[in-house]
């Protein structure tokens, strides 16, 4: 190659380096930069020259936001120096540029003059903060700004020490629907916030408190670390505080309160029972007097006879084949892909259908869970599979419970099914609730083996659990499915839309499709396909149905699709 060819292609190359949309730099073995893209000098607001000129030099450290993106990337780089390309998520604050979030990936080059790493950074910020309204909004009461359940449950199931004390007290203001009638919704919201107001200062006065709004009416106090007197005192200070009248506009009133505790480790097994617990023994409170203090007793449970009959009948349902599935269409919205379905199992226990949240869970409890799976796949595979050969369907959705990701021949026994089937991988679709995708429990191993068989992984219940975006992107999903907590009552109350909005432009981001599941109306799905949702899934398309009648509504539903529908 003669000087000048050369000149050419360095020439070339520094274009292209300049005008790549991620930004590029490369970092010598002490993590000082020895060469930078036009983006990345926009990003850190130093030229390339003066980042790269002798006494300049600063390590990329120093840029770094804080001290645990610090020690993130210290910790990368030694993986990257020890030959393991890396990829982090990091905050950057440099003096003279805006804060960033950035996903870098490093790799080692090895050349003569040493070791270096070629890092390539995307910008995260806007994704970042979309995640962290989603997680607010979702941890959060839009009316009063407190913790929501979902935050509370993560609270006492996320302590380190397994063996600290804590305890729960749910508050009920007793005949709140009077309050609404009597002085209609915007007065009765106004009178919750200055009551959410009441129950928080109080319970600020002792320590390890925090306070949440469960429902309308309903709060809750978590409290770690107290012994018991010190709970019934809490609990009474609260009882005194709404037992003070309160002055609304030119009104006088004086609400008063029902509380149930309970108690960890005196009175429930788990930390996590604890808000449940004290639900119980506040429908007590609230069963024995009008208004007053009860504490939790396991016997109020009562159910445990009840739980274990119900195991049994369970475990003949499996073994004689008695769990049966429905299916459900989940219908385009933009005009491209097909109808697919959803598997939903059913179980009828003398006559009467047991809700599947219930089966469910009691399921992956009592170690039922993988033949439920199995008997749910293969009635789901085999109903559909003519359906999709003839291209009326082009796919159907299975859940699947953490339990499954971890059984080592699962694949297996997916890889057989589709085979025997004669349908393609493609157009199974496994559905993961978010809180166990972001969780220990989603093992890799078996959802790579997965992606590699071809089958389509999907996160569902999307917003009810705590996303990373770094993991978000790492996980070989396609696609999202909007919680319908969200979706129920996105036209009346704004968070909700917000949230519903914000996971859509997340996800597209991602790359992603999205799903919105539980639509009632048409006017939320006309909602959902002005903000360019993929996928529509509720009982105002069809509700889960059994074969004959899902095929039925293919040969007449479709006529009316959504997108012609709402245009
Ligand atoms: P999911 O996966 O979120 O399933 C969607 C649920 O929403 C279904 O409840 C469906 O009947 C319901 N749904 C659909 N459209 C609407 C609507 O417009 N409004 C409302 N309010 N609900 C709607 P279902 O059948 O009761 O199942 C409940 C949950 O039980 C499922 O929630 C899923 O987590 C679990 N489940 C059901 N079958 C299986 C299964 O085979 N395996 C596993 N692991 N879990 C299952
Ligand atoms: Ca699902
Ligand atoms: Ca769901």
């Amino acid at each position: 190659m003669s000087k000048h060819d050369t000149e050419f292609y360095t020439e070339l190359l520094r274009a292209y380096f300049d005008s790549a949309n991620d930004a590029i730099f490369v970092l010598c073995n002490e993590l000082k930069f020895l060469m930078c893209n036009k983006l990345m000098e926009e990003w850190i607001g130093h030229s390339e020259f003066t980042l790269t000129s002798h006494n300049e030099r600063h390590p990329i450290t120093d840029l770094l936001g804080d001290a645990a993106s610090i020690e993130k990337f210290r910790n990368s780089v030694e993986q990257v120096l020890a030959g393991k390309p890396q990829r982090l998520e990091c905050f950057i604050n440099p003096d003279s540029a805006p804060q960033r979030w950035l996903e870098i990936s490093m790799t080692r080059v090895d050349v003569e003059a040493g070791d270096m790493i070629i890092a390539v950074a995307r910008d995260m910020t806007r994704q970042r903060e979309q995640l962290a309204k989603i997680h607010y909004q979702s941890t959060h009461d839009v009316l009063t700004g407190l913790p929501n359940r979902v935050m509370l449950q993560g609270l006492l199931g996320s302590c380190a020490d397994e063996t600290d004390p804590a305890a729960a007290l749910v508050v009920d203001i007793p005949r709140f629907r009077d309050v609404n009638e009597a002085l209609g919704y915007r007065t009765a919201d106004e009178i919750l916030k200055a009551v959410a107001r009441r129950i928080e200062v109080t319970a600020n006065d002792y320590q390890g408190t925090t306070t949440g709004h469960l429902t309308g009416n309903r709060f809750a106090v978590v409290v770690s670390g107290k012994t018991a007197d010190s709970i019934e005192l809490i609990a009474d200070a609260i009882h005194a505080a709404l037992s003070r009248p309160m002055q609304h506009a030119a009104m006088e009133l004086t609400l008063g309160s029902s509380i149930g505790i309970a108690q960890f480790p005196a009175q429930v097994e788990r930390r996590s029972n604890l808000l449940q617990a004290a639900e119980t023994a506040l429908h007590h409170a609230k069963q024995n007097m009008a208004t007053g203090i009860k504490n939790f007793y396991p016997e109020l449970y009562g159910a445990g006879s009840e739980r274990l009959s119900l195991v049994n009948d369970l475990r003949s349902a499996v073994d004689n084949c008695r769990i049966h599935v429905h299916m459900q269409p989940i219908v385009p919205l933009q005009g491209d892909g097909g109808v697919r379905l959803e598997a939903l199992a059913r179980w009828k226990r003398g006559g009467i259908d047991v809700p599947p949240d219930k089966f469910i869970a009691l399921a992956e409890l009592s170690g039922h869970i993988l033949p439920v799976t199995q008997l749910v796949m293969e009635q789901a595979i085999a109903q559909s599979a003519q359906l999709i050969r003839d291209g009326f369907v082009s796919g159907i959705a299975i859940n699947l419970s953490p339990h499954c990701l971890m059984d080592r021949i699962f694949t297996e026994r997916v890889e057989a099914l589709i085979e025997r089937c004669g349908i393609p991988a493609s157009s199974l679709t496994f559905e993961i609730t978010e809180g166990v995708a972001m969780s220990e429990r989603m093992h890799q191993y078996t959802v790579q083996e997965l992606r590699s068989l071809g089958v389509n992984l999907s996160i569902d219940d999307f917003g009810t659990g705590h996303s990373s975006l770094c993991k978000l992107r790492q996980l070989p999903v396609s696609e999202l499915k909007i919680d319908k907590s969200f979706v129920r009552d996105m036209l009346v109350d704004k968070g909700d839309a917000t949230i519903v909005e914000a996971s859509i432009n997340l996800a597209h981001s991602l790359d992603l499709k999205v799903v919105a599941e539980g639509i009632e109306d048409d006017a939320t799905l006309a909602c959902l396909v002005q903000m360019g949702c993929d996928y529509a899934q509720g009982f105002c398309i069809c509700p889960p149905l059994p074969l004959p009648d899902l095929l039925k509504w293919l040969k007449l539903g479709s006529a009316k699709s959504p997108q012609t529908a709402n245009q």
